[in-house]
């Protein structure tokens, strides 16, 4: 048995579980939580942005068989013949192109993508009774709002295709929800996940050179990359470097969890963030601190598309799906370095 196998069942019931987009970051880890809370998944990404062995190392960490589907969530035949094999309580929807850069060069394709296999999988559900569905939505809906974003705010137009294909998916299924009452959906918006499952086996491979903080990070620690550019000290923060709601990506994939969990009829949306803000500046101090290393960095100019300070408002998801976060940034920084260390596959 593998050490890192948990065999807690925490007293549900135990539900099958398609989780689309499995293979990815946040699916492998969701599948790891999933399991350990007493469920079973099966799992269907097409590996486009993920690799077959991540299945492996999910069934290596948590003892258990996983049915996988190399398929594409917008081909409907293959969607309908899973729903037709397996007996499915519930879809967490996971499968999603997410690059904001590459949404802005090529918007037909996220277009396409991410609402075409939305709607194909949605309506499987509907034909086959399947009325649990988690949706992955992201912070980015909220554009440049007040913080700290509380879910009864208006959504914002962003700044990229990507973040439009998760405000109209959420439109979709709220709608979809009104239209047919026994359809329960939560429409999860995650702040910033990062870390890695403290096993250091699975975490996030980002494809060549990293757009995203945390990752960077990790990089320059390992001396893959010379330094960090910090885009912008000049923002209204705490010391002018932008502000993020960083998450551990185990407490966001527990987030699923509890989502599943107290799913209720209708569409409702819950951040699932910290509420806590963390400047650049303050992560690479923790990441130097937690892990004893020195990164070295530079101030360049803002990137284009950013905002100043994002941080959830974190009530809604503590009262209605008894859940908050409990790992915090230092965990965070030693568990992302942890998996750096251990993770061969990654090239810049
Ligand atoms: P990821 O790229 O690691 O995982 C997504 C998975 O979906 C990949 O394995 C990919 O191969 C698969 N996929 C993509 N299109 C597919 C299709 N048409 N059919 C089948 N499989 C397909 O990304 P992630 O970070 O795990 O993100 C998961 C979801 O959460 C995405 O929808 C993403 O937009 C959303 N999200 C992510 C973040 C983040 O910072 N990581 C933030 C907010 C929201
Ligand atoms: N950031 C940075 N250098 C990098 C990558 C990111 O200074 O190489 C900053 C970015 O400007 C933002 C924060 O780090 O203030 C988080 O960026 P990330 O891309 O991880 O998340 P997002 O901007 O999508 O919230």
């Amino acid at each position: 048995m593998c050490p890192y196998s948990k065999t807690s069942n925490r007293g549900g019931t135990t539900t099958n579980i398609l989780v689309t987009g499995g293979a990815g970051y946040i699916g492998t880890h969701t599948c790891i939580a999933l399991i350990e809370a007493g469920h079973t998944v099966v799992v269907a990404d097409n590996l486009s942005n993920s690799k077959r062995e991540s299945i492996e190392t999910i069934k290596r960490i948590t003892n258990q068989e996983i049915p996988f589907y190399e398929v594409d969530i917008s081909d409907r035949q293959a969607v309908e013949r899973i729903f037709e094999t397996n007996h499915i309580d519930g879809v967490i929807h996971f499968a999603g192109l997410k690059a904001v850069g590459e949404s802005v060069e090529k918007p037909a394709t996220y277009y396409e993508n991410n609402l075409i296999s939305t709607l194909v999988l949605v309506n499987s559900c509907l034909k086959y009774g399947i009325n649990r569905f988690v949706f992955s939505s992201s912070a980015t809906v909220y554009g440049e709002n007040e913080v700290p974003f509380v879910e009864t705010m208006e959504r914002y137009p962003t700044t990229n295709p990507y973040g439009e294909t998760k405000a109209m998916c959420e439109r979709i299924l709220t709608d979809i929800a009104k239209a047919n009452p026994l359809f329960s959906v939560s429409l999860l918006r995650y702040f910033n996940p990062v870390g890695a499952h403290e096993s250091g086996l699975i975490g996030e491979v980002p494809t060549g050179i990293p757009n995203n903080l945390m990752p960077y990070l990790t990089q320059v620690a390992k001396g893959k990359i010379d330094d960090l550019s910090i885009f912008g000290n000049d923002y209204p923060t705490i010391d002018g470097t932008g502000v993020r709601d960083y998450i551990h990506v185990m407490d966001l994939a527990e987030g699923h969890v509890a989502a599943l969990t107290y799913l209720k009829k209708g569409a409702h949306i819950y951040n699932l963030g910290t509420g806590q803000g963390t400047s650049v500046l303050q992560l690479v101090k923790a990441f130097e601190q937690a892990n004893g290393v020195t990164i070295s960095y530079k101030m360049v100019p803002r990137r284009s598309g950013d905002i100043a300070c994002c941080y959830a408002d974190v009530d809604k998801a503590r009262r209605e799906l008894q859940w908050i976060a409990k790992r915090d940034v230092i965990t965070m920084c030693k568990d992302a370095w942890r998996f750096e260390q251990n993770n061969l596959h990654q090239e810049v």
